[in-house]
């Protein structure tokens, strides 16, 4: 192809082209315009036109060629000779070895056309949301009057002589309330948080405080299922600290009042530490919630977490509820700066585990009025906490040693615990292992590695004692978890799993 036939093909290319192409000299005046720029721009003749004129929006009316060479894809809009417009992608480039430069611009009305039909599709959803949300707040607003309404007249009337009859027909009735209030701060907690109009609170109180009063609403329910309640506070957790209180019982009442739900033989348990190494008083506070109950399928867990889901819909039918709490715990946990995790294998039993983030306060030196180590949490234990008893004048505590062979303890006593596994049966001490390392493999999923750290050092520990063969897989796991060392750790961790008879 020659040189001449070669301008006559780009010129056709150039003319059909289907995005709109200008060519204007340095003053800005059009010398050049495709078919496109015609028909878009409507105007009779585009010769002589200035640049600005039909990009006002684009570049001055006094820009340089440099300044108009700048543009690469620039949003703004081409006007028509009658002064309408439509929105356009605009790019600007020199025509080499010449004076002028060439203008494309691709006509954009219909993406404009498809954004602006998303964005009001959008809003109309917010706004169906908003008022979905604001409507439920409202009506679950509204029904708490006549509740209270019930449960007031139904506890005035339990004060009252009543024939046995009677008086179980009031305890139906203030079952009842109870649940249906429970229903309706569930929502209305759900509401507020889509709304966003959830606020924590952030003032000084007794966790020590809490965790008793907590423990003590749930023992006796716990008790009657013939179930145990086993509490281990394990290393110094402060006493008095800064954060929502509310909160963080509800957070708590609703993974005990699960555990409790879902465990008929067995026992739960409750574990707290606490990592201080945040400086500034901040604290981590690190919870496990333990039970022996029916346990969730690995299938089952990604529901978990998700609003109005049940992992099956036969639970629904046997154990009620609306499928929220877990929903709404997640979100407070994490409006808490901390994560939420589950471990769980069907049949045998679930651990839920969660940080917070609070802030130390009053007396710095000030700790729990807990015992250390694991111990049964009973009536007698919640009447005397209740009182005001110190753990010293408590003579019932005893060192659980249940089918799960026992609690993590990383501040135990070396001796106390050499003494304990010592007592313990192969299968016992395997099951501990077992037990040791699932936690391990929560608080790294958590990323509470000190915690981690304590329960690697436990597997290590009694591996050491009792299988050579795995012993330095064991200290190899506690070395990459005092590295943060998540992959290795975790491939480490799912090795001695399998080889102690866990999933
Ligand atoms: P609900 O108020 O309906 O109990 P949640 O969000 O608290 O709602 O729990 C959702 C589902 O998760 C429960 O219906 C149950 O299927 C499962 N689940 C929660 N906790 C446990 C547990 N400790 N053991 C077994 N399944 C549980």
């Amino acid at each position: 192809m020659n040189r001449e036939e070669l301008q006559v093909y780009c010129r056709t290319v150039l003319d059909d082209a289907r995005e709109a192409v200008f060519i204007f000299d340095e003053e800005g005046f059009v010398v050049y315009a495709n078919k496109s720029a015609y028909a878009e721009t409507k105007y009779r003749d585009l010769s002589r036109v200035c640049i600005s004129d039909i990009f006002p929006m684009a570049a001055e009316r006094d820009s340089t060629p440099d300044e108009w060479v700048e543009l690469r894809d620039c949003d703004t809009f081409a006007y028509r000779e009658n002064r309408s417009c439509y929105p356009v992608k605009l790019s600007c480039s020199r025509i080499e070895e010449s004076p002028y430069i060439a203008a494309y611009a691709v006509n954009d009305s219909e993406k404009a056309a498809a954004v602006e039909k998303h964005n009001k599709a959008m809003e109309e959803a917010e706004a169906a949301t908003k008022m979905k949300n604001e409507f439920t707040a409202n009506i679950t607003h509204e029904l708490r009057t006549p509740i209270n309404g019930i449960k007031g007249m139904a506890e005035g009337l339990e004060a009252t002589q009543l024939s046995p009859e009677q008086e179980e027909a009031v305890g139906v009735i203030l079952r009842c309330c109870e649940n249906m209030s429970k229903i309706i701060n569930d929502l209305l907690d759900f509401s507020k948080i889509a709304a966003g109009k959830l606020e924590l609170e952030n003032r000084e109180f007794s966790l020590d405080k809490l965790l008793k009063d907590t423990l003590a609403i749930h023992v006796s329910k716990i008790n009657e299922k013939g179930l145990k309640l086993i509490v281990n506070v394990s290393g110094p957790v402060p006493e008095r600290i800064v954060g929502d209180e509310l909160r963080l019982g509800q957070i708590l009442n609703n993974l005990l009042s699960n555990a409790t739900k879902f465990t008929s033989s067995g026992h739960i348990g409750v574990e707290l530490s606490a990592n201080r190494s945040y400086g500034k008083g901040e604290v981590e506070l690190f919870f496990m919630i333990i039970d022996t109950g029916i346990g969730i399928s690995d299938s089952e867990k990604y529901k978990l977490f998700k609003s109005f889901s049940q992992v099956d819909g036969s639970i629904t039918r046997r154990f009620g509820g609306t499928g929220l709490g877990l929903a709404i715990t997640k979100q407070l946990v994490e409006m808490m700066g901390g994560k939420i995790g589950v471990d769980s294998q069907k049949g045998v039993g679930s651990t839920f585990s969660f940080t917070v983030k609070v802030r130390e306060a009053g007396n710095l030196g000030a700790r729990l009025d807990f015992p250390e180590g694991s111990f049964e949490y009973s009536n007698a234990v919640a009447t005397m906490a209740a009182q005001g008893s110190g753990p010293a004048q408590i003579e019932d505590y005893s060192t659980f040693q249940g089918p799960g062979g026992g609690y993590g303890n990383s501040s135990q006593n070396e001796e106390e615990s050499e003494e304990e596994d010592e007592l313990l049966s192969a299968e016992d001490i395997t099951e501990k292992i077992k037990t040791e390392l699932e936690k391990t493999r929560i608080c790294m999923d958590l990323g509470a590695w000190e915690k981690a750290e304590g329960f690697a050092e436990n597997v290590r520990d009694m591996v050491a004692k009792t299988d050579p063969e795995m012993k330095s897989k064991a200290f190899s796991l506690l070395l990459n978890v005092r590295k943060e060392k998540i992959v290795e750790a975790a491939k480490l961790a799912d090795e001695l799993m399998k080889k102690y008879g866990s999933e």
